[in-house]
């Protein structure tokens, strides 16, 4: 193995596994030469801590990433169970009911909710914010809501539900 020294800068071709103390011949200079076989089983050894560590990581940013895929899992979810259509004095009204879910482990206060009536094309064409008559959401629990739409509604093709201050506050 190669060895040189810090002082003068000269080269020594030594045995592989030399190790302790040397002297310079040509300035006089001593170092110690560490055995190299053991330093390389510590580089191995760093190395593969290091591996190891981004395999942690790598597992770990996995977990996140997956967690954080899963927790689209919003604590409150609301959906559509039934619309229909009442006649009332020769008006037409539309009734939505629903069910809002707590999926989380902690009590929510029930959120207002928005009906958003969809036409033709998909697109939104009004959107009716009301408050359901519960005020909390128990863990796990399932609470319904009706709500009669106002206004006009032709051209409705869709009623979809959305809740207010929770994800997609618009
Ligand atoms: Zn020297």
């Amino acid at each position: 193995m190669k060895v040189q020294c810090d002082i003068c800068k000269t080269e020594y071709n030594l045995p592989s596994n030399t190790s302790g103390e040397v002297k310079c011949a040509i300035c006089g200079h001593t170092w110690t030469i560490s055995n190299k076989s053991h330093r390389s089983w510590l580089m191995m050894f760093i190395a593969s801590l290091c591996a190891l560590l981004a395999a942690t990581i790598f597992t770990v940013t996995v977990i996140i990433t997956s967690r954080r895929d899963s927790s689209d899992k919003r604590p409150l979810v609301a959906v559509i169970d039934n619309v229909q259509t009442v006649t009332n004095n020769g008006m037409d009204q539309v009734i939505v009911t629903g069910t809002v879910t707590n999926r989380s482990d902690d009590i929510y206060a029930f959120p207002d909710l928005v009906i958003v009536l969809y036409g033709d094309d998909g697109a939104p064409i009004a959107r009716q914010k009301f408050m359901p008559s519960a005020t909390f959401l128990d863990v796990g629990q399932s609470v319904s809501f009706t709500h009669k739409l106002s206004g006009n509604v032709s051209g409705v093709k869709r009623v979809g539900v959305e809740l207010m201050n929770m994800e997609n506050e618009k």
